[in-house]
């Protein structure tokens, strides 16, 4: 293990420490769990077998039996990773007191009952992970299936050291992130510091659990780095991954709250060889093992197959588009012809709108084709649009411009769309092909535009005039022009998001003060009737200098973040914020009176004060906390900065006035003064 490995886990370790409560001894069982185990304990004729099965399900007995027997006291050669073969180990009677010892432990303590971190849910996900994990190790002919078994029943125990040890439990947490742009993982970093993987992998340390669970444990969400010590387990690591990212796309997920699943890691599908599963099977296996949990517990676990593997391979394919490589033929196109113009097409503007016909009218001079369309991918609705065409002529008014879900492409074109090369189909081999279908003709060529990865659309040509054939000469000459119309579609995107750049600041994504200003000048412009129902507010962090200097910068910017998260979530479309200086920032209410405009002022600065107080141990101690100063439109002002001048000094006010309040500056009293 290096210096640098050894200095991580020292500051993960550190940072569990403010996190957690003193030394994780006990952890909550499954209640249901908990009671089957009480039955076979107390019954004289149980079997070994019984007790061996309800340990292979549940998360925190396996991780306790796997602490004891490869602890000092057993002195095995190897470290045992088999739940089962720990149970053979230890025998009947260890096995029996371990379990009556956490059983007991259990009934002494409550549980909470504003609990969020629903138990059984997230049992289900460990359990459909566990049993995923072993049947792709099955058939991926990796030779320790029980392992990763083990892996995938414990992968998320951070999660439940949290909520079990935590100062601040996993329930806060879930109560806490409302509408967040971001992964549970940032979420989890910018809450409690650190994550559930650390977490995790600091319980594991602890109870001295084998390498190889730690590794997956720890790394499940990204892929240790090549010198990392538990680079080695790889394998494992990406088979629980992609177990994972499986049960969180059909909704089997660790927690039942809203959040985005997470991302399926390119290593994971380096690593394994996905076209080897037979998903369908693989699913339709586990289905049949989560059944067997659920008749031995007598609970209730869904099963819907079939569905779901197809919405899978989907997914996969889609997300292989986005990872593939370069386009294979790229050592060919430097031996072929350039036709000038086509290839330089690209490059005379910024705007996609002006260089994609260009270049399409050139290629068409050039090669002659009786039509060139490019389709644009829109990865949103995950479909390609035909957005240009060229000649203009040969669009039939009904046909344009149309689109075609990727969901209902296959063969040839998909093929494609993932390797990133071109082809030329033909309606003899593939008759319903939706481009033939749509356009309905006999042969095309289709070509992805793409850089560095990033999947921009296809080129199109088709003869369908002329009936003169595609070769595999033109594709190669025309695979350099849609590498050039890549570059330069990615320079416009750049360019496009330099130009968001320059009106969202990036710590918040919130509007910036020119845009909160332009947005101010333009409605300044209305007539009165409309501006009538103006409230502009300012909000100011409070003592946030010495919030910085006590927690240190990253946790000043967090809580900015979080701010920031606050007012989305509590802002009604149409209405504006955004940050207007270091730690202010502003809200434009329309439509709304004195009361709507201090209720809304009030929900955020109770919301602030909420989450701080949640966030207390991470913000040691210092209280979170905003002063809102308010001011309501009146004829009075005649330019926007009078406006925003009054709500300034309302907010100086309410600090004068102690901080933590809101002061609203009524239209009544500015034409009192006038
Ligand atoms: P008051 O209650 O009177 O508003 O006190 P204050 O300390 O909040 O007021 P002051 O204006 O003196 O300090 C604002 C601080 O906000 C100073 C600066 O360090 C901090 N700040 C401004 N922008 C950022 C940022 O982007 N990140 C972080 N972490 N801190 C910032
Ligand atoms: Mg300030
Ligand atoms: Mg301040």
């Amino acid at each position: 293990m290096t210096d640098e490995d050894k200095d991580h886990i020292e500051l993960i370790k550190k940072s569990a420490r403010s996190v957690l409560k003193d030394d994780i001894k006990h952890l909550h069982l499954i209640p249901s769990v908990a009671i089957k185990l009480l039955n076979v304990t107390n019954d004289d004729n149980a079997r070994i077998e019984d007790l061996s099965l309800i340990i292979e399900t549940e998360p925190v007995l396996a991780a306790k039996i796997l602490n004891q027997v490869n602890s000092a006291a057993y002195a095995l050669p190897n470290r045992i990773t088999s739940i089962k073969r720990a149970v053979n180990i230890l025998g009947f009677s260890t096995v029996r007191q371990l379990a009556l010892n956490l059983l007991f432990y259990n009934k002494l303590t409550q549980r909470n009952s504003k609990q969020s971190f629903d138990l059984l849910f997230f049992w289900q996900h460990c359990l459909y992970v566990a049993s995923l994990s072993k049947r792709i190790a099955v058939a991926l002919k990796y030779p320790e299936p029980d392992l990763v078994y083990t892996g995938g029943l414990l992968h998320d125990i951070g999660k439940v050291v949290m909520e079990n040890y935590g100062r601040v439990t996993y329930s806060d947490f879930i109560n806490s992130t409302s509408k967040s742009l971001h992964s549970t993982i940032e979420e989890e970093r910018r809450f409690f510091g650190i994550t559930h993987a650390e977490i995790g992998h600091v319980f594991c340390l602890e109870w001295q659990l084998p390498a190889s669970i730690m590794a997956i444990v720890a790394y499940h969400h990204d892929q240790p780095t090549e010198t990392s010590p538990y680079a080695k387990f790889g394998t494992e690591i990406a088979i629980v991954s992609f177990a994972n990212y499986i049960a969180w796309i059909q909704g089997i997920g660790s927690a039942s709250h809203d959040v985005p699943p997470p991302t399926l890691q390119s290593a994971v599908l380096e690593t394994i060889d996905i076209d080897q599963l037979d998903l369908d099977t693989l699913l339709q296996q586990v289905d049949q093992d989560m059944q067997s949990t659920r008749e031995f517990y007598g609970i209730h676990l869904p099963c819907l197959a079939t569905l779901r593997a197809t919405l899978i391979k989907k997914a996969i394919n889609l997300s292989q588009i986005s990872a593939g490589k370069l386009f294979a033929a790229d050592s060919d196109y430097t031996s072929s012809k350039k036709p000038s113009s086509s290839l330089t097409a690209p490059h005379h503007s910024l705007n996609p709108e002006d260089f994609i016909p260009r270049t399409l009218e050139a290629i068409q001079e050039e090669f002659s084709f009786d039509r060139t369309i490019m389709f644009t991918i829109d990865p949103k609705r995950r479909c390609l649009i035909a957005s240009y065409w060229w000649p203009k002529l040969t669009l039939p008014a009904k046909l344009q411009p149309f689109e075609i879900g990727i969901n209902g492409i296959s063969g040839a074109l998909l093929k494609s769309l993932r390797e990133k090369k071109a082809v030329i189909i033909n309606s003899k081999i593939e008759r319903n092909n939706p481009l033939i279908q749509r356009l309905k003709i006999t042969e095309f060529i289709a070509i992805p535009v793409f850089h560095h990865n990033h999947l921009f659309g296809v080129l199109y040509a088709d003869n369908s005039l002329s009936k003169k054939p595609m070769t595999p000469q033109l594709l190669r000459e025309i695979m350099p022009i849609a590498y050039e119309l890549g570059v330069a579609m990615f320079n416009a995107k750049q360019y496009d998001q330099e130009k968001k750049h320059a009106q969202v600041d990036h710590l918040t994504q919130l509007f910036n003060k020119r845009i909160v200003n332009n947005f101010l000048a333009e409605i300044f412009q209305e007539d009165e009737s409309k501006l009538a129902n103006i409230a502009i507010g300012f909000i100011d962090i409070d003592r946030f200098k010495l919030f910085n200097d006590t927690c240190g910068h990253q946790a000043g910017d967090d809580a900015l973040k979080i701010v920031a998260d606050i007012l989305r979530g509590l802002t009604r479309p149409g209405d504006l914020i955004g940050r207007y200086g270091g730690e202010e920032f502003l809200f434009v209410l329309k439509n709304t009176d004195e009361a709507g405009a201090h209720g809304y002022a009030e929900r955020i600065r109770s919301e602030v004060e909420r989450r701080g107080k949640i966030m207390s141990q991470r913000f040691h101690g210092h209280a979170l906390t905003v002063s809102i100063g308010v001011s309501m439109y009146s004829r009075h002002y005649v330019h926007y900065n009078d406006m925003i001048e009054a709500a300034d000094q309302a907010m100086y006010r309410a600090k004068n006035e102690g901080r933590n309040r809101i002061v609203l500056l009524s239209s009544a009293v500015m034409s009192d003064k006038k």
